[in-house]
């Protein structure tokens, strides 16, 4: 996706500071922190949404990334929260797969 701003971190086509990358995924500080701790973990390949994934390894290589980072972060002990938003409603803003990762402070319940 030529004009997808994900693609274009994932790609290095915006100098972006990663905390943590493999083959599949990379993950980068949200440059609106909602919490102390709030990274962005993303497929390298490009979906839409949520919606849009037909493979479900796609989803073990986020989970398992976001599972290495919090690990990395030493938020075992305190907790943390994972947010996929999906469409509309769902407060999707940027159309490039995304796994919010949210520590650091207590999280409210239900979320806005
Ligand atoms: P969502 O609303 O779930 O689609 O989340 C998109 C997130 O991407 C928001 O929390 C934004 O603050 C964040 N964001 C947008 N552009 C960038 C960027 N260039 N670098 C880091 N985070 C970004």
């Amino acid at each position: 996706m030529n004009d997808c701003i994900f693609c274009k971190i994932a790609n290095k086509e915006i100098p972006t500071d990663f905390v943590y990358s493999d083959d599949k995924v990379v993950a980068f500080r949200d440059v609106n922190p909602q919490a102390p701790v709030h990274i962005l973990v993303i497929p390298r390949e490009h979906f839409d949404s949520a919606l849009a994934v037909k493979d479900s390894s796609v989803w073990n290589s986020l989970l398992d990334a976001a599972v290495k980072i919090a690990k990395k972060f030493d938020l075992e002990g305190k907790g943390f929260r994972m947010v996929i938003n999906t469409g509309e409603q769902g407060g999707q803003s940027v159309p490039h797969l995304h796994l919010h990762l949210l520590a650091g402070r207590n999280l409210g319940w239900p979320p806005g």
